[in-house]
């Protein structure tokens, strides 16, 4: 996707707010306990190199990514830090994720096997790092029982292919105020976790919720990344934070055209906004192909410190506003931050789209240059 560099819309990211974020984190970890930066997906829409960067010099002694695509950047970027894939990946990937000392979860045998065959074909490699998943309830990647857990442990100890830096498991409601689930979870990771013959270097079980809200459970490394952008884990489910998470992202454009339109007359496709009387109407040039979703109709954006409410569809590429004054072509618009007294925060465009803040920064697209404050 070509990156729009010379239209005035871009996301804005604060990079004091992410080291910040880490080193509050980190100030509350046990000592001997690592944090990890997870920067995939772009970092969470912030920007994976910018993120990294930061995060390593807040502190941060490995990252997190989600795919082998994430973690090749990385080390292209010379990123020297532990790298580990958080996905399963093709079993035919485990050489490149070997000579790259990228290490990746394995959550059954069957994988083990397969990727041994690619390994005895690369010829004569770095041994591949490898974490077990440990599915203790979260119904995705994983072992579900100790006895296989244990049998793939023989079968790693057994071969010159394989290192068992990591076991780990993954929280479904860590970010909940009832943590019944979550306590079924642990027991479940701490059975599995007994079965293993020796604790490899890495035993971790926090993402940002757990590391927030279950500090009695991080293991001796945490998987920090939505906290790590300023962002409330559990949206407004908890409301209060150990530490104040300060956003990072903000979105910002240009009014690009004005008018004032007159009783009846329509915006936008569908005709679904008439004025009610004389109305200035501003477009702003961005839109759900930049990941200004269609169904953010009706919510507002700030010019000013005013709130302006977005009016008829959102377009691919523009859409309009209702203002309260004349304001001229050119002036700024908040979307996502601070405006004089007001602020629009990437909670309040979730709510509004009835999703989670983690896929609004997310579907920021790439046509949206990424620059920091
Ligand atoms: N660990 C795993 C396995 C994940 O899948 C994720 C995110 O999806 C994280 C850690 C980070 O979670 P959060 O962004 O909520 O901190």
């Amino acid at each position: 996707m070509v990156t729009a560099a010379l239209r005035p819309s871009e996301v804005l990211v604060d990079e004091t707010a992410i080291y910040d974020n880490v080193q509050h984190a980190l100030t509350r970890l046990p000592k001997h306990t690592e944090l990890f930066a997870v920067v995939k997906a772009d970092g969470y829409g912030h920007g994976l190199l910018r993120t990294a960067r930061v995060a390593q010099a807040a502190g941060a002694t490995g990252f997190c990514v989600a795919v082998l695509d994430e973690a090749l950047a990385l080390r292209q970027a010379q990123f020297t830090e532990p790298i580990l894939v958080l996905g399963i990946i093709e079993p035919a990937y485990a050489g490149i994720a070997a000579a790259n000392h990228i290490a990746v979860p394995v959550g059954d045998r069957d994988w083990l096997t397969a990727a041994s065959v690619v390994l005895t074909a690369a010829g004569t490699l770095p041994k591949l790092a490898v974490h077990f998943a440990i599915d203790s309830g979260m119904g995705r990647i994983g072992f579900r029982d100790a006895a296989t857990l244990a049998s793939a442990a023989e079968q790693i100890a057994d071969s010159d292919q394989y290192t068992l830096e990591g076991v780990f498991t993954h929280f479904a409601t860590a970010d909940s105020p009832d943590d019944a689930y979550f306590k079924e979870q642990v027991a479940k990771f701490n059975d599995c976790l007994a079965a293993l013959p020796t604790r490899p270097r890495y035993v971790h079980v926090s993402n940002s919720a757990t590391s927030l809200w279950h500090a009695a459970c991080h293991g001796n490394m945490i998987r920090y990344g939505v906290a790590m952008y300023g962002l409330n884990p559990s949206g407004r489910a908890i409301p209060t934070t150990p530490y104040e998470l300060e956003p990072a992202l903000s979105v910002v454009s240009r009014l690009s055209f004005t008018k004032l339109l007159h009783a009846g007359d329509a915006v936008s496709y569908g005709a679904t906004y008439h004025a009610s009387g004389d109305e200035w109407i501003g477009t702003v040039p961005m839109g759900y192909a930049d990941g200004w979703l269609r169904r953010l109709q009706g919510f507002h954006v700030l010019i000013e410190g005013q709130a302006c409410e977005i009016v008829g569809r959102v377009c691919m590429d523009q859409f309009m506003v209702r203002m309260p004054e004349p304001f001229a072509v050119g002036t700024k618009v908040t979307l996502v931050g601070r405006s004089g007294a007001a602020a629009i925060t990437l909670q309040d465009v979730a709510d509004y789209a009835d999703t989670i803040h983690y896929e609004i920064a997310c579907n920021l697209t790439a046509r949206l240059p990424r620059r920091s404050v």
